[in-house]
Protein backbone atom coordinates (compact mmCIF):
# COMPACT_ATOMS: atom_id res chain seq x y z
CA UNK A 1 0.00 0.00 0.00
CA UNK A 2 1.10 3.47 -1.00
CA UNK A 3 1.45 6.07 2.54
CA UNK A 4 -2.06 7.88 1.40
CA UNK A 5 -4.36 4.32 0.10
CA UNK A 6 -7.29 4.26 2.59
CA UNK A 7 -7.47 0.70 2.35
CA UNK A 8 -7.18 -2.28 0.74
CA UNK A 9 -10.45 -3.83 -1.11
CA UNK A 10 -10.44 -7.11 0.12
CA UNK A 11 -13.09 -10.07 1.09
CA UNK A 12 -15.26 -8.90 -1.62
CA UNK A 13 -16.94 -11.49 -3.69
CA UNK A 14 -16.48 -11.12 -7.92
CA UNK A 15 -20.08 -11.27 -10.12
CA UNK A 16 -21.74 -14.62 -10.47
CA UNK A 17 -20.86 -14.68 -13.92
CA UNK A 18 -19.53 -16.66 -17.12
CA UNK A 19 -20.75 -19.94 -16.03
CA UNK A 20 -22.79 -22.34 -17.89
CA UNK A 21 -26.71 -22.02 -15.94
CA UNK A 22 -27.59 -25.49 -17.29
CA UNK A 23 -24.87 -27.78 -16.67
CA UNK A 24 -24.65 -25.77 -13.03
CA UNK A 25 -28.27 -27.12 -12.26
CA UNK A 26 -28.21 -30.80 -12.15
CA UNK A 27 -31.71 -30.81 -10.57
CA UNK A 28 -32.82 -28.56 -14.37
CA UNK A 29 -30.64 -31.39 -16.14
CA UNK A 30 -32.51 -34.17 -14.33
CA UNK A 31 -35.84 -33.24 -15.09
CA UNK A 32 -35.47 -32.51 -18.67
CA UNK A 33 -34.36 -36.35 -18.65
CA UNK A 34 -36.64 -37.67 -17.23
CA UNK A 35 -39.93 -35.40 -18.39
CA UNK A 36 -39.06 -36.44 -21.58
CA UNK A 37 -37.31 -33.63 -22.80
CA UNK A 38 -33.81 -35.33 -23.49
CA UNK A 39 -33.28 -34.13 -27.19
CA UNK A 40 -32.64 -30.75 -25.94
CA UNK A 41 -30.06 -31.76 -23.75
CA UNK A 42 -27.13 -30.30 -26.23
CA UNK A 43 -28.61 -27.73 -27.01
CA UNK A 44 -29.64 -26.12 -23.36
CA UNK A 45 -26.08 -27.16 -22.66
CA UNK A 46 -24.98 -24.28 -25.67
CA UNK A 47 -28.02 -22.08 -24.33
CA UNK A 48 -26.69 -22.43 -20.49
CA UNK A 49 -22.93 -21.10 -21.97
CA UNK A 50 -24.11 -18.40 -23.60
CA UNK A 51 -27.08 -17.23 -21.30
CA UNK A 52 -24.12 -17.50 -18.71
CA UNK A 53 -21.41 -15.13 -20.18
CA UNK A 54 -21.10 -11.78 -18.77
CA UNK A 55 -22.24 -10.14 -21.34
CA UNK A 56 -25.60 -11.57 -21.77
CA UNK A 57 -25.99 -10.67 -18.11
CA UNK A 58 -24.78 -7.22 -18.89
CA UNK A 59 -27.51 -7.05 -21.46
CA UNK A 60 -30.37 -7.48 -18.07
CA UNK A 61 -29.01 -4.23 -16.60
CA UNK A 62 -28.86 -2.44 -19.46
CA UNK A 63 -32.48 -3.41 -20.66
CA UNK A 64 -34.09 -2.18 -17.26
CA UNK A 65 -31.45 0.46 -16.75
CA UNK A 66 -32.89 2.36 -19.46
CA UNK A 67 -36.09 1.46 -19.99
CA UNK A 68 -38.76 2.14 -22.83
CA UNK A 69 -39.90 5.83 -24.13
CA UNK A 70 -43.13 6.21 -25.77
CA UNK A 71 -43.41 8.55 -28.93
CA UNK A 72 -46.77 9.29 -29.61
CA UNK A 73 -46.04 11.74 -32.22
CA UNK A 74 -43.49 11.80 -34.90
CA UNK A 75 -41.48 15.43 -35.53
CA UNK A 76 -44.61 16.26 -38.52
CA UNK A 77 -47.17 15.78 -35.77
CA UNK A 78 -48.50 12.44 -36.83
CA UNK A 79 -49.96 10.23 -34.62
CA UNK A 80 -47.14 7.08 -34.80
CA UNK A 81 -47.44 5.51 -30.80
CA UNK A 82 -43.85 4.17 -31.20
CA UNK A 83 -42.00 2.49 -28.37
CA UNK A 84 -38.11 2.68 -28.46
CA UNK A 85 -35.49 0.30 -26.38
CA UNK A 86 -32.07 0.09 -25.40
CA UNK A 87 -30.16 -1.98 -28.19
CA UNK A 88 -29.90 -4.56 -25.22
CA UNK A 89 -33.45 -5.39 -24.99
CA UNK A 90 -33.56 -6.22 -29.08
CA UNK A 91 -30.64 -8.40 -28.47
CA UNK A 92 -32.89 -10.59 -25.67
CA UNK A 93 -35.59 -10.80 -27.75
CA UNK A 94 -33.33 -11.98 -30.20
CA UNK A 95 -31.88 -14.45 -28.07
CA UNK A 96 -34.86 -15.85 -27.07
CA UNK A 97 -36.76 -16.04 -30.18
CA UNK A 98 -33.71 -17.40 -32.16
CA UNK A 99 -33.80 -20.49 -29.88
CA UNK A 100 -37.74 -20.59 -30.21
CA UNK A 101 -38.75 -19.87 -26.83
CA UNK A 102 -41.64 -18.00 -28.25
CA UNK A 103 -43.25 -20.65 -30.68
CA UNK A 104 -41.17 -24.31 -30.70
CA UNK A 105 -43.69 -26.80 -29.26
CA UNK A 106 -46.40 -25.50 -31.71
CA UNK A 107 -43.65 -26.84 -34.44
CA UNK A 108 -43.99 -30.56 -32.78
CA UNK A 109 -41.14 -32.65 -31.35
CA UNK A 110 -41.47 -35.22 -28.82
CA UNK A 111 -41.35 -33.39 -25.19
CA UNK A 112 -41.53 -29.64 -26.93
CA UNK A 113 -42.83 -28.34 -24.18
CA UNK A 114 -40.72 -29.68 -21.67
CA UNK A 115 -37.45 -28.23 -23.51
CA UNK A 116 -38.74 -25.13 -23.89
CA UNK A 117 -39.50 -25.20 -20.28
CA UNK A 118 -36.52 -25.47 -18.97
CA UNK A 119 -35.19 -23.00 -22.19
CA UNK A 120 -37.52 -20.47 -20.24
CA UNK A 121 -36.74 -21.80 -17.10
CA UNK A 122 -32.75 -20.88 -18.05
CA UNK A 123 -33.74 -17.89 -19.63
CA UNK A 124 -35.57 -16.53 -15.94
CA UNK A 125 -31.86 -16.22 -14.47
CA UNK A 126 -31.30 -13.81 -16.96
CA UNK A 127 -34.34 -11.38 -17.70
CA UNK A 128 -37.65 -11.06 -17.07
CA UNK A 129 -39.23 -8.38 -18.94
CA UNK A 130 -38.49 -9.87 -22.24
CA UNK A 131 -40.30 -13.30 -21.05
CA UNK A 132 -43.54 -11.45 -21.19
CA UNK A 133 -44.03 -10.28 -25.11
CA UNK A 134 -42.29 -14.38 -25.80
CA UNK A 135 -44.79 -15.91 -22.90
CA UNK A 136 -47.52 -13.77 -24.84
CA UNK A 137 -46.79 -14.96 -28.35
CA UNK A 138 -46.25 -18.59 -27.54
CA UNK A 139 -49.70 -18.36 -25.64
CA UNK A 140 -51.64 -16.73 -28.60
CA UNK A 141 -51.05 -19.60 -31.06
CA UNK A 142 -53.77 -22.05 -29.51
CA UNK A 143 -56.53 -19.10 -29.22
CA UNK A 144 -55.41 -17.99 -33.07
CA UNK A 145 -56.04 -21.86 -34.05
CA UNK A 146 -59.70 -21.10 -33.67
CA UNK A 147 -58.88 -18.25 -36.60
CA UNK A 148 -58.39 -21.19 -39.36
CA UNK A 149 -58.00 -17.87 -42.13
CA UNK A 150 -56.02 -15.72 -39.51
CA UNK A 151 -53.59 -18.33 -39.07
CA UNK A 152 -53.07 -19.27 -42.30
CA UNK A 153 -51.61 -15.65 -42.53
CA UNK A 154 -50.25 -15.04 -39.61
CA UNK A 155 -48.82 -18.42 -38.14
CA UNK A 156 -45.64 -18.62 -40.38
CA UNK A 157 -44.44 -14.95 -38.93
CA UNK A 158 -45.47 -15.84 -35.32
CA UNK A 159 -43.29 -19.44 -35.27
CA UNK A 160 -40.44 -18.01 -37.49
CA UNK A 161 -37.26 -17.80 -35.62
CA UNK A 162 -36.19 -14.48 -37.14
CA UNK A 163 -36.95 -11.68 -34.18
CA UNK A 164 -38.24 -8.67 -36.58
CA UNK A 165 -38.94 -5.68 -34.45
CA UNK A 166 -39.26 -3.06 -37.55
CA UNK A 167 -42.74 -1.23 -37.21
CA UNK A 168 -44.35 -2.50 -40.61
CA UNK A 169 -47.73 -4.39 -41.76
CA UNK A 170 -47.04 -8.07 -40.90
CA UNK A 171 -46.66 -9.17 -44.70
CA UNK A 172 -43.17 -7.53 -45.30
CA UNK A 173 -41.85 -8.92 -41.94
CA UNK A 174 -39.74 -12.07 -40.93
CA UNK A 175 -41.12 -12.73 -37.47
CA UNK A 176 -44.36 -11.47 -35.41
CA UNK A 177 -45.29 -11.09 -31.71
CA UNK A 178 -48.34 -11.05 -30.19
CA UNK A 179 -49.66 -9.16 -26.63
CA UNK A 180 -52.89 -9.48 -25.26
CA UNK A 181 -55.71 -7.00 -23.57
CA UNK A 182 -58.08 -7.65 -20.80
CA UNK A 183 -57.59 -5.83 -17.98
CA UNK A 184 -60.05 -2.63 -18.07
CA UNK A 185 -59.69 0.01 -15.19
CA UNK A 186 -62.87 -1.15 -13.48
CA UNK A 187 -62.33 -4.56 -13.47
CA UNK A 188 -59.16 -6.99 -14.30
CA UNK A 189 -59.76 -10.53 -12.64
CA UNK A 190 -63.87 -10.06 -13.28
CA UNK A 191 -63.43 -9.43 -16.64
CA UNK A 192 -67.70 -9.72 -17.42
CA UNK A 193 -66.84 -6.08 -15.80
CA UNK A 194 -64.84 -5.28 -19.76
CA UNK A 195 -66.69 -2.19 -20.95
CA UNK A 196 -65.16 -2.06 -24.64
CA UNK A 197 -67.35 -2.50 -27.41
CA UNK A 198 -67.40 -4.39 -30.83
CA UNK A 199 -69.74 -3.89 -33.32
CA UNK A 200 -69.98 -5.67 -36.56
CA UNK A 201 -69.03 -3.22 -40.21
CA UNK A 202 -71.68 -4.57 -41.97
CA UNK A 203 -72.84 -3.67 -45.73
CA UNK A 204 -75.21 -1.64 -47.41
CA UNK A 205 -77.51 -4.35 -46.76
CA UNK A 206 -76.99 -5.26 -43.43
CA UNK A 207 -74.63 -8.67 -43.77
CA UNK A 208 -71.83 -8.84 -41.96
CA UNK A 209 -68.71 -8.09 -43.89
CA UNK A 210 -65.64 -10.08 -44.16
CA UNK A 211 -61.98 -8.11 -44.43
CA UNK A 212 -58.65 -9.22 -45.83
CA UNK A 213 -57.80 -10.97 -42.50
CA UNK A 214 -60.40 -13.28 -43.39
CA UNK A 215 -62.63 -13.57 -40.13
CA UNK A 216 -66.09 -11.32 -39.26
CA UNK A 217 -64.59 -8.04 -38.66
CA UNK A 218 -66.08 -5.25 -35.99
CA UNK A 219 -65.38 -1.99 -35.13
CA UNK A 220 -63.80 -1.61 -31.46
CA UNK A 221 -64.64 1.19 -29.15
CA UNK A 222 -63.00 1.27 -25.59
CA UNK A 223 -59.56 0.92 -23.67
CA UNK A 224 -57.39 -0.97 -21.69
CA UNK A 225 -55.93 -0.46 -18.43
CA UNK A 226 -53.07 -2.88 -18.82
CA UNK A 227 -51.52 -3.66 -22.40
CA UNK A 228 -48.09 -5.27 -22.45
CA UNK A 229 -46.22 -5.16 -25.29
CA UNK A 230 -47.63 -2.12 -26.87
CA UNK A 231 -45.27 -2.50 -30.18
CA UNK A 232 -46.85 -6.04 -31.19
CA UNK A 233 -47.49 -6.74 -34.50
CA UNK A 234 -51.30 -7.69 -32.96
CA UNK A 235 -53.28 -8.14 -29.36
CA UNK A 236 -56.03 -10.75 -28.37
CA UNK A 237 -58.34 -8.79 -26.77
CA UNK A 238 -61.70 -9.01 -25.34
CA UNK A 239 -64.84 -7.08 -26.01
CA UNK A 240 -68.39 -6.83 -25.53
CA UNK A 241 -71.02 -7.53 -28.00
CA UNK A 242 -74.32 -8.09 -28.80
CA UNK A 243 -74.94 -11.23 -31.46
CA UNK A 244 -78.41 -12.44 -30.97
CA UNK A 245 -78.62 -15.19 -28.51
CA UNK A 246 -74.63 -14.57 -28.34
CA UNK A 247 -74.43 -11.26 -26.09
CA UNK A 248 -71.13 -11.17 -24.04
CA UNK A 249 -67.52 -11.01 -24.26
CA UNK A 250 -66.33 -11.97 -27.54
CA UNK A 251 -62.18 -12.42 -28.74
CA UNK A 252 -61.17 -10.21 -31.17
CA UNK A 253 -57.49 -10.26 -32.64
CA UNK A 254 -56.52 -6.55 -33.72
CA UNK A 255 -53.33 -6.38 -36.37
CA UNK A 256 -51.26 -3.17 -35.51
CA UNK A 257 -51.53 -2.05 -39.25
CA UNK A 258 -54.57 -3.11 -41.04
CA UNK A 259 -54.69 -5.14 -44.59
CA UNK A 260 -54.70 -1.55 -46.65
CA UNK A 261 -50.99 -0.78 -44.48
CA UNK A 262 -52.92 2.33 -42.67
CA UNK A 263 -52.11 1.61 -38.15
CA UNK A 264 -54.73 0.45 -36.88
CA UNK A 265 -56.56 3.13 -34.26
CA UNK A 266 -54.67 1.69 -31.28
CA UNK A 267 -54.19 4.74 -28.94
CA UNK A 268 -50.92 4.33 -26.54
CA UNK A 269 -52.22 6.28 -23.91
CA UNK A 270 -48.87 6.15 -22.18
CA UNK A 271 -46.36 3.28 -20.74
CA UNK A 272 -46.74 1.94 -16.75
CA UNK A 273 -43.61 3.47 -14.34
CA UNK A 274 -43.30 -0.38 -12.37
CA UNK A 275 -42.12 -1.54 -9.65
CA UNK A 276 -40.09 -3.87 -11.74
CA UNK A 277 -40.00 -5.34 -14.94
CA UNK A 278 -38.79 -2.12 -16.50
CA UNK A 279 -37.16 -3.11 -19.54
CA UNK A 280 -40.89 -4.14 -20.61
CA UNK A 281 -43.39 -2.09 -21.92
CA UNK A 282 -46.78 -1.77 -20.54
CA UNK A 283 -48.96 0.59 -21.82
CA UNK A 284 -52.54 1.68 -21.13
CA UNK A 285 -54.55 2.25 -24.73
CA UNK A 286 -57.18 3.53 -25.91
CA UNK A 287 -59.13 1.96 -28.71
CA UNK A 288 -61.03 4.50 -31.19
CA UNK A 289 -62.30 2.84 -34.06
CA UNK A 290 -60.12 0.16 -34.08
CA UNK A 291 -60.61 -3.15 -36.42
CA UNK A 292 -60.41 -6.39 -35.03
CA UNK A 293 -61.39 -10.08 -36.38
CA UNK A 294 -63.38 -12.03 -34.08
CA UNK A 295 -61.93 -15.31 -32.91
CA UNK A 296 -63.92 -17.88 -32.13
CA UNK A 297 -67.15 -17.70 -31.16
CA UNK A 298 -69.19 -14.45 -30.41
CA UNK A 299 -70.24 -14.58 -27.35
CA UNK A 300 -66.97 -16.96 -26.36
CA UNK A 301 -64.52 -14.52 -25.52
CA UNK A 302 -63.23 -16.23 -21.89
CA UNK A 303 -63.01 -19.55 -23.19
CA UNK A 304 -61.55 -18.48 -25.91
CA UNK A 305 -58.89 -16.05 -24.46
CA UNK A 306 -58.80 -18.93 -21.80
CA UNK A 307 -56.96 -21.32 -24.29
CA UNK A 308 -54.25 -19.01 -23.55
CA UNK A 309 -54.39 -18.45 -20.23
CA UNK A 310 -53.28 -21.78 -19.36
CA UNK A 311 -50.04 -21.13 -21.13
CA UNK A 312 -49.61 -17.93 -19.81
CA UNK A 313 -49.71 -19.23 -16.35
CA UNK A 314 -47.77 -22.48 -16.85
CA UNK A 315 -44.68 -19.27 -18.24
CA UNK A 316 -45.38 -17.79 -14.94
CA UNK A 317 -44.75 -20.93 -12.93
CA UNK A 318 -41.81 -21.61 -14.84
CA UNK A 319 -40.65 -17.42 -14.52
CA UNK A 320 -40.72 -17.55 -10.74
CA UNK A 321 -38.83 -21.04 -10.73
CA UNK A 322 -36.75 -19.22 -12.78
CA UNK A 323 -36.10 -15.95 -11.07
CA UNK A 324 -35.24 -18.17 -7.86
CA UNK A 325 -32.74 -19.75 -9.07
CA UNK A 326 -31.09 -16.82 -10.21
CA UNK A 327 -31.41 -15.21 -6.87
CA UNK A 328 -30.12 -18.83 -5.10
CA UNK A 329 -27.29 -18.94 -7.18
CA UNK A 330 -25.84 -15.21 -6.55
CA UNK A 331 -26.52 -15.85 -2.85
CA UNK A 332 -24.68 -19.17 -2.85
CA UNK A 333 -21.86 -18.19 -4.70
CA UNK A 334 -21.36 -15.33 -2.91
CA UNK A 335 -21.53 -16.87 0.55
CA UNK A 336 -18.84 -19.91 -0.83
CA UNK A 337 -16.23 -16.90 -0.96
CA UNK A 338 -17.00 -14.22 1.24
CA UNK A 339 -15.86 -14.32 5.05
CA UNK A 340 -17.00 -13.38 8.42
CA UNK A 341 -16.01 -14.07 11.48
CA UNK A 342 -12.99 -16.12 10.25
CA UNK A 343 -15.06 -18.39 8.12
CA UNK A 344 -16.53 -18.61 5.17
CA UNK A 345 -20.48 -17.57 5.08
CA UNK A 346 -21.34 -21.01 3.31
CA UNK A 347 -20.01 -22.71 6.61
CA UNK A 348 -21.86 -20.89 9.24
CA UNK A 349 -24.57 -23.24 10.50
CA UNK A 350 -27.37 -21.08 10.45
CA UNK A 351 -26.09 -19.24 6.74
CA UNK A 352 -26.05 -23.38 5.67
CA UNK A 353 -29.95 -23.12 6.87
CA UNK A 354 -30.86 -20.73 5.47
CA UNK A 355 -28.90 -21.45 2.12
CA UNK A 356 -30.21 -25.12 2.25
CA UNK A 357 -34.19 -23.88 3.02
CA UNK A 358 -33.79 -21.84 -0.03
CA UNK A 359 -32.17 -24.76 -2.45
CA UNK A 360 -34.98 -27.13 -1.65
CA UNK A 361 -37.40 -24.33 -2.28
CA UNK A 362 -35.60 -23.47 -5.77
CA UNK A 363 -35.04 -27.31 -6.92
CA UNK A 364 -38.82 -28.22 -5.59
CA UNK A 365 -39.92 -25.48 -8.03
CA UNK A 366 -38.14 -26.74 -10.72
CA UNK A 367 -39.30 -30.54 -10.64
CA UNK A 368 -42.95 -28.97 -10.72
CA UNK A 369 -42.40 -26.75 -13.01
CA UNK A 370 -40.80 -29.33 -15.67
CA UNK A 371 -43.60 -32.10 -14.33
CA UNK A 372 -46.14 -29.46 -15.25
CA UNK A 373 -44.98 -28.71 -18.65
CA UNK A 374 -45.11 -32.47 -19.29
CA UNK A 375 -48.78 -32.66 -18.48
CA UNK A 376 -49.25 -29.71 -21.52
CA UNK A 377 -46.11 -32.26 -23.79
CA UNK A 378 -49.01 -34.79 -23.18
CA UNK A 379 -52.43 -32.85 -23.05
CA UNK A 380 -54.17 -35.30 -25.48
CA UNK A 381 -53.71 -37.69 -22.44
CA UNK A 382 -56.81 -37.00 -20.82
CA UNK A 383 -55.36 -37.75 -17.04
CA UNK A 384 -52.58 -35.63 -17.95
CA UNK A 385 -54.94 -32.92 -18.81
CA UNK A 386 -57.10 -32.95 -15.64
CA UNK A 387 -53.44 -32.89 -14.36
CA UNK A 388 -52.82 -29.98 -15.77
CA UNK A 389 -56.11 -28.18 -15.05
CA UNK A 390 -55.59 -28.93 -11.58
CA UNK A 391 -51.86 -28.05 -11.32
CA UNK A 392 -51.76 -24.75 -13.51
CA UNK A 393 -53.64 -22.70 -10.76
CA UNK A 394 -52.49 -24.36 -7.60
CA UNK A 395 -48.52 -23.74 -8.82
CA UNK A 396 -49.20 -20.34 -10.42
CA UNK A 397 -50.83 -19.37 -6.66
CA UNK A 398 -47.56 -21.63 -4.65
CA UNK A 399 -44.39 -21.05 -6.50
CA UNK A 400 -45.35 -17.19 -7.64
CA UNK A 401 -46.05 -16.63 -3.90
CA UNK A 402 -42.77 -18.23 -2.40
CA UNK A 403 -41.10 -15.81 -4.98
CA UNK A 404 -40.76 -12.30 -3.23
CA UNK A 405 -39.72 -13.91 0.27
CA UNK A 406 -37.27 -16.02 -1.23
CA UNK A 407 -36.07 -13.03 -3.37
CA UNK A 408 -35.63 -10.95 -0.33
CA UNK A 409 -33.93 -13.60 1.77
CA UNK A 410 -31.37 -14.42 -0.88
CA UNK A 411 -30.88 -10.23 -1.17
CA UNK A 412 -30.09 -10.79 2.70
CA UNK A 413 -27.29 -13.63 1.99
CA UNK A 414 -25.35 -10.66 0.00
CA UNK A 415 -25.74 -8.19 2.91
CA UNK A 416 -26.00 -4.66 2.23
CA UNK A 417 -24.26 -5.17 -1.36
CA UNK A 418 -27.32 -7.12 -2.35
CA UNK A 419 -29.65 -4.20 -1.90
CA UNK A 420 -28.08 -1.83 -3.90
CA UNK A 421 -28.07 -1.73 -7.51
CA UNK A 422 -24.69 -2.64 -8.48
CA UNK A 423 -26.14 -6.32 -7.46
CA UNK A 424 -28.77 -8.00 -9.68
CA UNK A 425 -30.84 -8.87 -6.50
CA UNK A 426 -32.24 -5.83 -6.37
CA UNK A 427 -33.90 -6.17 -9.82
CA UNK A 428 -34.45 -10.23 -9.54
CA UNK A 429 -36.18 -9.15 -6.19
CA UNK A 430 -38.72 -6.14 -7.82
CA UNK A 431 -39.03 -9.40 -10.85
CA UNK A 432 -40.96 -11.52 -8.47
CA UNK A 433 -44.12 -10.30 -6.90
CA UNK A 434 -46.00 -9.47 -10.89
CA UNK A 435 -45.68 -13.38 -11.36
CA UNK A 436 -48.58 -13.68 -8.33
CA UNK A 437 -50.41 -10.33 -9.89
CA UNK A 438 -50.85 -10.80 -13.49
CA UNK A 439 -52.59 -13.59 -15.33
CA UNK A 440 -54.68 -14.22 -12.77
CA UNK A 441 -53.77 -13.07 -8.91
CA UNK A 442 -53.26 -15.50 -6.14
CA UNK A 443 -56.92 -15.50 -4.97
CA UNK A 444 -58.15 -15.83 -8.37
CA UNK A 445 -55.87 -19.14 -8.84
CA UNK A 446 -56.56 -20.68 -5.60
CA UNK A 447 -60.91 -19.92 -6.34
CA UNK A 448 -59.62 -21.46 -9.71
CA UNK A 449 -58.45 -24.72 -8.22
CA UNK A 450 -61.71 -25.21 -6.22
CA UNK A 451 -63.70 -24.96 -9.79
CA UNK A 452 -61.42 -27.38 -10.87
CA UNK A 453 -62.06 -30.08 -8.10
CA UNK A 454 -65.97 -29.01 -7.50
CA UNK A 455 -66.38 -29.54 -11.12
CA UNK A 456 -64.40 -32.22 -12.46
CA UNK A 457 -63.64 -35.28 -9.98
CA UNK A 458 -61.47 -36.54 -12.49
CA UNK A 459 -58.75 -34.02 -11.52
CA UNK A 460 -58.89 -35.43 -8.30
CA UNK A 461 -58.21 -38.99 -9.50
CA UNK A 462 -55.32 -37.45 -11.60
CA UNK A 463 -54.08 -35.49 -8.78
CA UNK A 464 -54.18 -39.22 -6.74
CA UNK A 465 -52.81 -41.37 -9.33
CA UNK A 466 -49.80 -38.67 -9.31
CA UNK A 467 -49.37 -38.89 -5.76
CA UNK A 468 -49.28 -42.62 -6.11
CA UNK A 469 -46.22 -42.60 -8.09
CA UNK A 470 -44.45 -41.87 -4.67
CA UNK A 471 -45.81 -45.26 -3.47
CA UNK A 472 -45.88 -45.67 0.22
CA UNK A 473 -42.19 -45.97 1.86
CA UNK A 474 -42.15 -42.32 3.36
CA UNK A 475 -44.80 -42.83 6.04
CA UNK A 476 -44.98 -38.78 6.47
CA UNK A 477 -45.70 -38.47 3.28
CA UNK A 478 -48.42 -41.27 3.09
CA UNK A 479 -50.39 -39.68 5.88
CA UNK A 480 -50.14 -36.61 4.35
CA UNK A 481 -51.42 -37.50 0.88
CA UNK A 482 -54.56 -39.35 2.30
CA UNK A 483 -55.45 -36.34 3.94
CA UNK A 484 -55.27 -34.17 1.74
CA UNK A 485 -56.91 -36.37 -0.90
CA UNK A 486 -60.05 -36.36 1.83
CA UNK A 487 -59.93 -32.95 2.06
CA UNK A 488 -60.33 -32.19 -1.31
CA UNK A 489 -63.26 -34.58 -2.25
CA UNK A 490 -65.48 -32.32 -0.16
CA UNK A 491 -64.90 -29.72 -2.61
CA UNK A 492 -67.63 -30.28 -3.96
CA UNK A 493 -69.09 -27.47 -1.84
CA UNK A 494 -65.90 -25.05 -2.16
CA UNK A 495 -64.84 -23.30 0.35
CA UNK A 496 -63.70 -20.25 -0.48
CA UNK A 497 -62.48 -19.11 2.60
CA UNK A 498 -59.95 -21.56 2.93
CA UNK A 499 -58.52 -21.99 -0.43
CA UNK A 500 -55.06 -20.66 -0.14
CA UNK A 501 -54.70 -23.81 2.08
CA UNK A 502 -55.71 -26.00 0.00
CA UNK A 503 -53.47 -24.97 -3.29
CA UNK A 504 -50.45 -24.24 -1.28
CA UNK A 505 -51.23 -28.51 0.12
CA UNK A 506 -51.50 -29.58 -3.43
CA UNK A 507 -48.03 -28.09 -4.67
CA UNK A 508 -46.21 -29.37 -1.96
CA UNK A 509 -47.43 -32.85 -2.18
CA UNK A 510 -46.99 -32.67 -5.74
CA UNK A 511 -43.44 -31.28 -4.87
CA UNK A 512 -42.48 -33.63 -2.00
CA UNK A 513 -43.84 -36.71 -4.51
CA UNK A 514 -41.91 -35.81 -7.30
CA UNK A 515 -38.30 -35.20 -4.48
CA UNK A 516 -38.79 -38.58 -3.04
CA UNK A 517 -38.91 -40.48 -6.24
CA UNK A 518 -36.21 -38.27 -8.28
CA UNK A 519 -34.03 -36.63 -5.80
CA UNK A 520 -31.20 -37.80 -3.82
CA UNK A 521 -32.84 -38.70 -0.75
CA UNK A 522 -31.05 -36.20 1.54
CA UNK A 523 -32.88 -33.80 -0.76
CA UNK A 524 -36.48 -35.24 -0.22
CA UNK A 525 -36.12 -36.10 3.59
CA UNK A 526 -35.59 -32.59 4.11
CA UNK A 527 -38.37 -31.45 2.06
CA UNK A 528 -40.65 -33.54 3.69
CA UNK A 529 -39.10 -32.47 7.33
CA UNK A 530 -39.15 -28.94 6.76
CA UNK A 531 -42.42 -28.58 4.15
CA UNK A 532 -44.89 -31.71 5.13
CA UNK A 533 -43.74 -32.01 8.81
CA UNK A 534 -44.45 -28.77 9.80
CA UNK A 535 -46.16 -25.65 7.61
CA UNK A 536 -43.58 -23.14 5.99
CA UNK A 537 -43.20 -20.67 7.46
CA UNK A 538 -42.69 -16.99 6.88
CA UNK A 539 -38.95 -16.81 6.60
CA UNK A 540 -36.35 -19.46 5.50
CA UNK A 541 -33.46 -21.10 7.61
CA UNK A 542 -36.52 -22.76 9.68
CA UNK A 543 -34.58 -26.47 8.33
CA UNK A 544 -34.87 -29.02 11.78
CA UNK A 545 -31.81 -30.19 12.83
CA UNK A 546 -30.00 -33.50 11.22
CA UNK A 547 -30.53 -32.52 7.47
CA UNK A 548 -27.27 -32.47 5.39
CA UNK A 549 -27.32 -29.48 4.28
CA UNK A 550 -23.75 -29.61 3.08
CA UNK A 551 -24.98 -32.65 0.60
CA UNK A 552 -27.95 -29.91 -0.64
CA UNK A 553 -25.66 -27.14 -0.84
CA UNK A 554 -23.56 -29.01 -3.33
CA UNK A 555 -25.99 -30.23 -5.59
CA UNK A 556 -27.43 -26.46 -5.35
CA UNK A 557 -24.69 -24.78 -7.83
CA UNK A 558 -21.84 -27.16 -9.70
CA UNK A 559 -19.28 -24.12 -9.91
C1 LIG B 1 -46.65 -5.38 -15.17
C2 LIG B 1 -48.04 -5.77 -15.52
C3 LIG B 1 -48.36 -6.03 -16.83
C4 LIG B 1 -49.65 -6.40 -17.18
N1 LIG B 1 -49.93 -6.66 -18.49
C5 LIG B 1 -51.20 -6.99 -18.85
C6 LIG B 1 -51.53 -7.23 -20.20
O1 LIG B 1 -50.69 -7.19 -21.09
N2 LIG B 1 -52.80 -7.52 -20.52
C7 LIG B 1 -53.78 -7.59 -19.57
O2 LIG B 1 -54.91 -7.87 -19.89
N3 LIG B 1 -53.50 -7.37 -18.26
C8 LIG B 1 -52.23 -7.08 -17.89
N4 LIG B 1 -51.93 -6.85 -16.56
C9 LIG B 1 -53.01 -6.77 -15.61
C10 LIG B 1 -53.16 -7.94 -14.67
O3 LIG B 1 -53.45 -9.11 -15.37
C11 LIG B 1 -54.24 -7.56 -13.65
O4 LIG B 1 -53.73 -6.50 -12.88
C12 LIG B 1 -54.65 -8.72 -12.77
O5 LIG B 1 -55.34 -9.67 -13.54
C13 LIG B 1 -55.54 -8.28 -11.60
O6 LIG B 1 -56.59 -7.47 -12.03
P1 LIG B 1 -56.85 -6.05 -11.34
O7 LIG B 1 -55.58 -5.29 -11.34
O8 LIG B 1 -58.01 -5.42 -11.98
O9 LIG B 1 -57.20 -6.39 -9.83
P2 LIG B 1 -58.61 -6.84 -9.25
O10 LIG B 1 -59.32 -7.71 -10.22
O11 LIG B 1 -59.30 -5.67 -8.72
O12 LIG B 1 -58.13 -7.76 -8.03
C14 LIG B 1 -57.51 -7.19 -6.87
C15 LIG B 1 -57.24 -8.31 -5.88
O13 LIG B 1 -58.46 -8.91 -5.51
C16 LIG B 1 -58.35 -10.32 -5.60
N5 LIG B 1 -59.66 -10.87 -5.94
C17 LIG B 1 -60.37 -10.68 -7.07
N6 LIG B 1 -61.52 -11.37 -7.02
C18 LIG B 1 -61.54 -12.02 -5.84
C19 LIG B 1 -62.46 -12.91 -5.19
N7 LIG B 1 -63.58 -13.29 -5.78
N8 LIG B 1 -62.14 -13.38 -3.96
C20 LIG B 1 -60.99 -13.04 -3.37
N9 LIG B 1 -60.09 -12.22 -3.91
C21 LIG B 1 -60.36 -11.71 -5.14
C22 LIG B 1 -57.31 -10.57 -6.68
O14 LIG B 1 -56.68 -11.83 -6.50
C23 LIG B 1 -56.35 -9.41 -6.44
O15 LIG B 1 -55.42 -9.77 -5.45
C24 LIG B 1 -50.64 -6.50 -16.19
C25 LIG B 1 -50.32 -6.23 -14.86
C26 LIG B 1 -49.04 -5.89 -14.52
C27 LIG B 1 -48.71 -5.62 -13.08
Amino acid sequence: MQPFDTHEVRNTVAPFENINLYTADPALQEALLREGGGEAAASLESLGAELGKAETLDLARLANLYSPTLHNYDREGHRIDEVEFHPAWHRLMALLIGHGTHASPWQGGAGAQVARAARYLLFGQVENGSQCPVTMTYASVPALKQAPRIALKWLPKILSNQYDPRSLPVEQKHGAIIGMGMTEKQGGSDVRANTTRAEPLLSAEGRALFGDEGEEVFRIVGHKWFFSAPQSDAHLILAQTDGEGSAGLSCFFLPRYLPNGERNAIRVQRLKDKLGNRSNASSEVEFTGAYGWLIGKQGRGIPTILEMGSHTRLDCVLGSAGTMRAALTHALHHARRRVAFGRPLVEQPLMQNVLADLALESEAATAFAMRLARCFDQSSDPAQAMLARLLTPAGKYWICKRGPGFGAEAMEVIGGSGYVEDSPLARLYRELPVNSIWEGSGNVMCLDLLRALSKSPEAREALAAELAEAGNSDTFFVAYRSTLLADLAQQQTPDEFGARVRAERVVLAVQAALLLRHAPEYVSSAFVASRLKREPGGAYGRLPSGVDCEAILARALVE
